[in-house]
């Protein structure tokens, strides 16, 4: 760890509420906290107790006198060859839109909204106006198949379902109101009403009548609607999202609203360095925890364009993404190593002979990232291309390099250190530390910091029992991640200490 960073990082742990209450002025406040962390009942930590904040208003609203006539979202489809711009007043209009739909239809504070969706604008605009409302959002991967998309029904209970009749990968429709319909039969909750964006995809996508509504159609209805934010008590769930596993409960990461709001605050500035007026391009899916939080959310914080793209890396062929990044300024990209393998086997001039000046960094995570791969990857962008690790549970990244605080080197296959607030270690199966060069399971010392999940949806005992039940006598949080660190302090991750493996940065 460099001096400059390490001394960050030290004092992220060591002072933690003053560290914490600098970060939270980076987002607004509708009325201020009283107390920066309550950790009176481990392993469970409530940030910004008091405060009453809203992720809408800041991704949305407060931008609106600054920069009302930038862009907030471009949406590029190279399935649909559809190119669509939002400004923020746009996305503000489109927003309050849909907040009055959902309202129309019963959706209140604390309600479920389950969002079941292809890549597109309509998708973003519904987990706003969610947030807009104090409702919770729980997106589910769009064509997941209907027995898991079933089980997520039955577990978070929403009084709304948005969906689509279809989405499209590399050219082919997939259809989703058959998988949709087949879930809810299957589940024994039943949602109120769904509300269907047609995208004349599907010609034989069908309506129940009385339960399913047109988007477009509510849309003309609520026309120039405003309403009102809903302030939210930092600690309310903003949403749930399940960690994936086709067999069993599903397990619904709950994320709160302040902890979140500045733990992605804090990410843009110190890690990411997106800066208001610029364009961040995430290439994952709303379906992932990168997409809540690097499509659609954080850019959108900051002030930024974000870039949603629904496509494959390689049509119409492999230079598309750095077409964009050229087209659109892109100044920071995050990606996942498998999208970048694939294109390594294509003709490096696919990314050379495109305008890639602006970018300042490309972000990787999702799944080990190989060190051919990584040296493939920085020699043809000429800059820093920056592995860094985390999960759907955390939010945000646990090891990174921090170039916003200081530019470290980059050690090939290493996502580099533990983030600020992260109080990182590696531990022995027994629950002692393990030393360098030792093999261990990574865990972290709890409290978690913001952004992490604040529990497992309707069941604090499987939050304590899944996640800090690792080591004997020891409140530890396990990443349930084999690791190593090196006499450096760089850290490298050796796979999962349980079956689950990932392709595609998808569990
Ligand atoms: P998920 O929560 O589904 O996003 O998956 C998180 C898991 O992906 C982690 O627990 C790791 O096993 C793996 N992972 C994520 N990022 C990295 C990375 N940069 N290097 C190695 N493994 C990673």
């Amino acid at each position: 760890m460099g001096n400059v960073y390490g001394a960050f990082h030290r004092r992220s742990i060591d002072d933690r509420d003053g560290f914490w209450r600098e970060q939270a002025a980076l987002v607004e406040w509708h009325k201020p906290f009283d107390q920066v962390l309550d950790y009176s009942r481990p392993p469970f930590a409530k940030w910004f107790v008091g405060g009453l904040t809203n992720l809408c208003h800041n991704a949305v609203d407060r931008h609106l006198a600054a920069r009302g006539d930038q862009k907030a979202l471009v949406f590029i489809s190279t399935e649909t060859d559809t190119e669509q711009s939002f400004t923020y007043r746009q996305l503000h209009d489109e927003v309050n839109r849909c907040a009055a739909m959902m309202r129309a239809l019963g959706v209140q504070r604390g309600d479920r909204v389950l969002l079941y969706m292809p890549m597109i604008p309509e998708a973003a605009f519904a987990m706003l106006a969610c947030a807009r409302l104090g409702a919770i959002h729980s997106v589910v991967f769009g064509g997941f198949a209907s027995h898991s998309l079933a089980t997520r029904i039955e577990d978070a209970r929403p009084k709304l379902i948005v969906s689509s009749d279809a989405g499209m990968r590399a050219g082919k429709v997939v259809r989703y109101k058959p998988l949709l319909d087949e879930a809810i039969a299957l589940s024994s909750h039943k949602p109120d009403a769904v509300v269907l964006v047609d995208r004349r995809l599907d010609p034989e996508c069908t309506r129940v009548p009385g339960r399913d509504h047109d988007w477009a159609t509510l849309r003309d209805v609520h026309a120039g609607a405003d309403v009102p934010v809903t302030w939210l008590e930092s600690s309310e769930p903003s949403y749930i999202l399940y960690t994936s596993g086709t067999t069993g409960k599903p397990k619904g990461v709950q994320r709160d609203v302040g902890g979140y709001l500045v733990a992605l605050a804090a990410s843009m500035k110190h890690i990411y360095q997106g800066h208001a007026g610029e364009t961040m391009f995430t290439t994952s899916d709303i379906g992932w925890v990168v997409g809540h939080s690097y499509i659609v959310y954080a850019p959108l914080i900051a002030g930024m364009t974000t870039i949603f793209y629904e496509g494959v890396p390689v049509r119409p062929d492999a230079g598309i993404w750095w077409k964009i990044v050229q087209d659109h300024r892109v100044t920071v990209m995050f990606s996942a190593p498998t999208a970048i393998r694939v294109l390594k086997k294509q003709d490096e001039s696919f990314v050379t002979k495109h305008d890639l000046s602006s970018l300042r960094h490309l972000f990787l995570a999702g799944e080990p990232l190989d060190e051919p791969t990584h040296r493939w990857i920085t020699g043809v962008l000429g800059r820093p291309v920056i592995d860094h690790y985390w999960q759907t549970e955390t939010g945000w990244p646990m090891l990174t390099s921090v170039p916003g605080v200081e530019a470290t080197p980059v050690k090939y296959g290493s996502p580099s250190f533990p983030a600020y607030g992260y109080d990182l270690r590696l531990f022995r199966e027994d629950g002692s530390e393990a030393g360098a060069d030792e093999k261990a399971v990574v865990g972290v010392v709890p409290p978690l910091p913001p952004g992490c999940l604040s529990t497992v949806w309707g069941d604090d005992d499987r939050f304590v029992k899944t996640y800090f039940s690792m080591f004997r006598d020891r409140l530890i949080y396990s990443s349930f991640d084999w690791g190593i660190r090196d006499a450096d302090g760089y850290y490298f991750i050796l796979g999962r200490t349980d079956d689950v493996i990932n392709v595609a940065g998808h569990r």
